[in-house]
């Protein structure tokens, strides 16, 4: 199924645009301190920030650049179980 560009960026997810949402501070401070700084690292350029975006539903944490989606990681991911994992383009 070809995903639309609000979808889920997730391979295995097939998530909505209703599921994805501004990844809120109390979550991001949840994601540890090394990928948060790989996270940002990316996000801030010093000309604009990049929206970090959540999939509520497979917890896929990803930034929303101008011409495509990047994945950074899973946050409570209800399916493994974990706190946070970083995905391999991290
Ligand atoms: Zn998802």
């Amino acid at each position: 199924m070809a995903k639309r560009l609000d979808d889920c960026p997730a391979q295995n997810c097939s998530a909505g645009a209703g599921r994805q949402s501004e990844l809120r501070p109390p979550y991001y401070a949840e994601i540890p301190e090394a990928s948060r700084e790989k996270i940002e690292a990316r996000t801030k350029n010093g000309v604009f920030d990049v929206p970090i975006l959540r999939c509520t539903y497979c917890g896929c944490v990803y930034g929303k650049f101008p011409v495509r989606r990047h994945i950074f990681g899973w946050l409570d991911n209800s399916v493994t179980g974990e706190k946070w994992s970083d995905s391999r383009e991290l």
